[in-house]
């Protein structure tokens, strides 16, 4: 496994920064905070699509650039670096995984080009309230029929849910078979936007009210062990992005940070100089690089099929929630009265990072997975 990223990775990951700097900056994410985003958000999608991130990971065979998850990885990190309000969280991370991971070819080739060629979004619909994204404990069900499967039950937390055409709801079979993963359309469901902390990743709510699911829709038959084991590993590469994406914002809430400590002045000094600041931002940073080194190891584990890909993605979802809660707390601190203020930018990447750690387990449910890999008996 090679720590160093290769010079085209650094090139990758330099010229995303760049093009988000130019199409991203923090007023299009204000704009998406105050509901004023308009055309905005449609032409950030456009502008990913046309750059071909959602390809990113998806085989030249299948049309697309044949890079591996390590380069998604970096792009998410980067996304989290800008805040960027589009669906690149849902679509990207999740969607594409979700497909490549569990679908039949012909059903890749219909449900890969609604995405490539047209631009489409998708999500993934697996965590419910109560019980997170837990999938042994969630409670929507399939039913076998003679004309398909009848999905009922509420999904939560859904990326994008509102926005989507196409949702695959991971949903437990009545008799308890197992998981499945089945592709809805989002005119089939009920999808609610929901409130949350970070406006500018938007979650649903998602309906299932007797939604039957044609066979050629099922990419998953619960029951199917290997599809189940697909299920799993498309959502540790969605918890994995969200661990880089996480630590992207939380390095610019460190730098900012940083800065302000060196240029505000008190008593005559940089704040900064005080041991009371330096010392707590030294242990800023060590949470950032603990949790951004355990974030590139988890992608380069399942950038490499790694058998430690399971822990590994665990650790840095927990490392992730554990540097969050230390770099947004000290980082709101240590600006001052100026942090509290809506007009200063730092709120939004506090609420990202903050928001983070409820989604796709928080820091607690994962150290909960670390244990359990050790062996350790709840
Ligand atoms: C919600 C809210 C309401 C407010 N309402 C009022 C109000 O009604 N009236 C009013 O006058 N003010 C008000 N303030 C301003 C408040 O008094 C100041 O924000 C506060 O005194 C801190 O000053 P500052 O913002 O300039 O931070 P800074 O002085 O820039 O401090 C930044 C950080 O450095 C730390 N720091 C500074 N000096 C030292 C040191 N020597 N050793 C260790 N750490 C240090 C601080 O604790 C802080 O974490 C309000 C602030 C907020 C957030």
């Amino acid at each position: 496994m090679d720590f160093e990223l290769s010079e085209e990775q650094e090139q990758l990951r330099d010229s995303v920064r760049s093009v988000l700097e130019r199409e991203c900056p923090p007023a299009v994410v204000r704009a998406a905070y105050e509901g004023r985003l308009d055309g905005e958000h449609d032409r950030l999608w456009r502008v990913i699509c046309e750059l071909d991130w959602p390809a990113i990971a998806v085989p030249e065979s299948m049309g697309g650039l044949g890079m591996g998850f390590a380069e998604l990885a970096l792009i998410a990190e980067e996304m989290g670096r800008a805040v960027v309000p589009a669906p690149f969280m849902s679509t990207v991370a999740q969607f594409v995984p979700m497909v490549l991971e569990t679908s039949l070819p012909e059903q890749q080739k219909i449900l890969l080009g609604t995405v490539l060629d047209q631009g489409a979004i998708g999500t993934v619909a697996i965590a419910e309230k109560g019980s997170g994204w837990d999938m042994s404990r969630m409670s929507t069900e399939a039913r076998r029929t003679r004309d398909g499967w009848v999905l009922n039950g509420t999904k939560s937390f859904v990326f994008d849910g509102a926005d989507a055409t196409t949702i695959l709801v991971v949903a437990r079979a009545s008799d308890d078979e197992g998981i499945g993963a089945f592709a809805v359309p989002s005119d089939a469901v009920t999808s609610t936007a929901v409130k949350l902390l970070d406006p500018s990743q938007p979650l649903a709510d998602v309906e299932l009210r007797n939604v039957l699911v044609p066979d050629d829709a099922v990419l998953v038959e619960p029951g199917d062990q290997k599809g189940a084991a697909g299920i799993r590993r498309a959502l540790e590469q969605a918890t994995a992005a969200v661990a880089m994406s996480m630590t992207g914002t939380c390095r610019v809430i460190f730098d900012s940070t940083l800065q302000y400590a060196k240029d505000r002045e008190q008593f005559g000094k940089p704040i900064g100089s005080f041991q009371a600041i330096k010392h707590r931002l030294v242990n800023m940073l060590i949470a950032l690089e603990r949790a951004s080194s355990l974030a590139y190891f988890a992608a380069l584990t399942i950038a490499e099929d790694d058998p430690r890909r399971s822990i590994a993605v665990s650790m840095a979802k927990a490392a992730a929630g554990d540097c969050q809660r230390l770099i947004v707390q000290d980082g709101l601190q240590f600006h001052g009265g100026i942090g509290y203020m809506w007009e200063q930018d730092l709120h939004f990447y506090l609420k990202r990072a903050k928001s983070g750690d409820l989604l796709f387990g928080s820091a607690a449910a994962h150290k909960a997975n670390v244990a359990r890999a050790l062996g350790l008996a709840a």
